[in-house]
């Protein structure tokens, strides 16, 4: 049975009764976000929070560790962490202190404090490139990526992969049509140029494609995620990295590898567990266990090369910044973070549990035979209503079932668990636990029983 196959009108009927249970026992989110209507729009601080499956998302009363509580009383196992941005889970203790005792000794100063060093040579250690620098996010890091890459190549165009996402970075909305046109990715609203003038898309994991785009020699910088994770998760072939490197150190393109997600693939990314060679690493989200923070490495040719260039630092509006870049009080946080949260041996709790997790999923899928797969990265993991996972975003965008999505979402939301949504996955965080993990095994399998029998 494929997701095509579904029964269509049972998939309807259940989410009716799905949609009913969690407005019945949502009534102060119900009232809240009634009342927010007349100050946000859409009732909510930022769109997408609207977007979720439900008539309302329930507005969250407080959180600790791999948990949180809504206002109507309601505990949740939280597999989504903020998509990665509470990946350390929420508000660990020592970040939490470090943000304190910071806190009470002032926040932002346009000056460094000593924590920086710190971060720095620990990102080196976990990264391997030696150079670091700092911003708020990691739409910030990956823009200042691309600046760094056309100021020091000369060169115009970016490439990134079809379906990526490294944040509102304009010169990513891109996308390949059905019919091969080559647009503005549909739904992103005001873009100031069109994209084909700053962009070449190919698909992940198409060596030929990206040989060919890169061979006219006008691309400044590739940027990726070492393995796809915003359309699911989409594993680089074996082979495909080294030709991304190789073409691109062949062509005079530098490379940057936007971490922000795949930090979950080990306490160095999937950069250190896999062995790549970025000219440039990108990473926000989670490196501040939940305060705004970004960082981006160099190595030291294309540090000193910028150094050289003076491409940045010559004068205070260079197109690289932000007042708040760099500030006290994120320094402080990643220092707590990476110091005492999302440690080596955090890590090694974290991907034994995405293994179970996806032991678990497996295990439904074969006992009523639906032809899903699971995939896994470290401590992230997630299911596909297709039978095997898509090898590029073009593949992912047609394969996943919206439909079938949004009910496991709400399935599990209310039954006490909360997946990231849109493609329902799953990420660890150093307090989850394999209780927390077994109770999304038991919730899935009641959903599949439900929906295939
Ligand atoms: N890079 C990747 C890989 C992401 O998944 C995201 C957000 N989902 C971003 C960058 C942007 O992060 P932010 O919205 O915090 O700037």
């Amino acid at each position: 049975m494929t997701a095509r196959t579904v029964d269509r009108d049972r998939l309807a009927a259940l989410m009716e009764v799905e949609e009913q249970t969690f407005v019945a026992s949502h009534p102060r989110s119900q009232a809240l976000v009634e009342r927010a209507r007349g100050s946000m729009m859409g009732g909510v601080p930022m769109p997408w929070m609207g977007l979720w499956p439900g008539a309302f998302p329930p507005f969250v009363d407080r959180a600790e560790g791999a948990r949180f509580a809504c206002v109507d009383g309601h505990s949740y196992v939280d597999f989504c962490l903020g998509d990665t941005g509470a990946m350390a889970g929420h508000s660990p203790p020592a970040t939490a202190a470090a943000v304190a005792e910071r806190a009470a000794n002032g926040m932002t100063f346009m000056l460094p404090i000593e924590d920086a060093i710190w971060v720095s040579e620990e990102m080196s250690r976990r990264f391997g490139l030696p150079y670091w620098q700092y911003c708020l996010t990691a739409t910030d890091a990956n823009r200042f990526a691309l600046r760094l890459a056309r100021a020091v190549t000369g060169r115009p165009k970016v490439l990134v992969f079809n379906f990526c996402y490294h944040g509102t970075v304009d010169e990513t909305f891109i996308s390949i049509g059905r019919d091969g046109t080559i647009a503005v990715r549909d739904g992103v609203v005001g873009s100031s140029v069109d994209p084909n003038l700053t962009t070449k898309v190919v698909e992940f994991n198409d060596v030929d494609a990206l040989a060919n785009a890169l061979a006219e020699e006008d691309v400044a910088i590739v940027l990726a995620e070492p393995a796809m994770t915003n359309e699911g998760i989409i594993l680089p072939e074996p082979g495909f990295h080294d030709a991304l490197r190789d073409l691109t150190r062949r062509h005079g393109t530098l490379l940057a590898l936007d971490e922000t997600h795949t930090i979950c693939a080990g306490p160095g990314g999937a950069t250190k567990a896999w062995g790549l060679e970025p000219d440039v690493l990108t990473i926000g989200k989670p490196l501040a266990g939940g305060v705004p923070a970004a960082s981006y490495g160099l190595t030291a040719e294309l540090a000193e090369l910028i150094l050289e260039r003076k491409a940045v630092g010559a004068t205070e509006a260079d197109g690289i910044g932000g007042t708040l870049a760099g500030n006290a009080l994120s320094i402080a946080a990643m220092r707590a973070t990476l110091e005492s949260v999302l440690t080596h041996e955090a890590y090694e709790r974290m991907l034994p549990l995405g293994e179970r997790w996806v032991d678990g999923v497996q295990r439904v899928i074969d006992r009523f035979e639906a032809p899903w797969s699971v995939s896994r990265l470290g401590a992230r993991a997630e299911y596909w209503t297709a039978p095997t996972p898509p090898r590029n975003g073009g593949e992912a965008k047609v394969t996943d079932d919206e439909e079938v999505d949004a009910f496991f979402h709400l399935y599990c939301l209310n039954r006490g668990i909360m997946l990231t949504p849109f493609h329902n996955m799953a990420l660890m965080s150093p307090a989850t636990t394999e209780a927390d993990v077994d109770s999304h095994t038991e919730v899935f399998e009641a959903a599949v029983a439900e929906l295939l029998t």
